[in-house]
């Protein structure tokens, strides 16, 4: 009969869903942070973590190169003859690798630049495969094969990074700075 009750009861409960918020909040937040991530910022996504999840995420091509080592046939690519002022990213994770800065015409049939984007982008890693001593080089942050170094590249390093286009990704926004 006393209104007080009522008085009583709704703010109780306005307390109560006042403490559960952060919490709603934070899982009805959860999923567009997720979704926007993979559809912007490739950097921030997250990685497949199986191959099954890495072969869904990327293409026939993509997943053969990055995942098996593969090597896609000189001339064939869509960047051994791209000179559009950009960055390259990594297909698999999205890591910026290379920039058009360091790009140059090797005429070996793949994109070729003399240096990486950044010293810890990238990994090297002695390969003996094919009866051959080369140096392969793969994505820091995703492990991605993304093709060999070599020592006949041109001035200021001597290096040539011979690189897969299925490996990357060219993102012409980003533009590199200047030194
Ligand atoms: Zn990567």
């Amino acid at each position: 009969m006393r209104p007080t009750r009522l008085t009583q009861i709704v703010p109780a409960l306005a307390a109560a869903t006042l403490l559960l918020l952060p919490a709603i909040e934070a899982a009805s937040q959860r999923k567009p942070l997720a979704t926007g991530a993979a559809k912007g910022k490739k950097m921030s996504r997250d990685l497949p973590k199986t191959e099954e999840e890495w072969r869904k995420a990327l293409t026939p091509e993509q997943y053969r190169v990055l995942r098996q080592k593969g090597t896609e046939r000189a001339f064939t690519g869509k960047y051994w003859d791209h000179h559009a002022d950009g960055s390259y990213s990594c297909a698999g994770c999205g890591q910026v690798l290379f920039r058009s800065t360091e790009k140059f015409d090797s005429g070996c049939g793949w994109p070729s630049f003399f240096e990486a984007a950044d010293s810890t982008a990238v990994k090297y890693h002695e390969d003996n495969t094919l009866g051959m001593r080369r140096t392969e080089v793969t994505c820091a942050r995703c492990g991605g094969h993304l093709g060999h170094i070599f020592d006949d590249g041109p001035n200021p390093t001597g290096k040539r990074y011979c690189i897969n286009s299925a490996s990357i990704e060219f993102g012409a926004r980003e533009k590199a700075p200047r030194k």
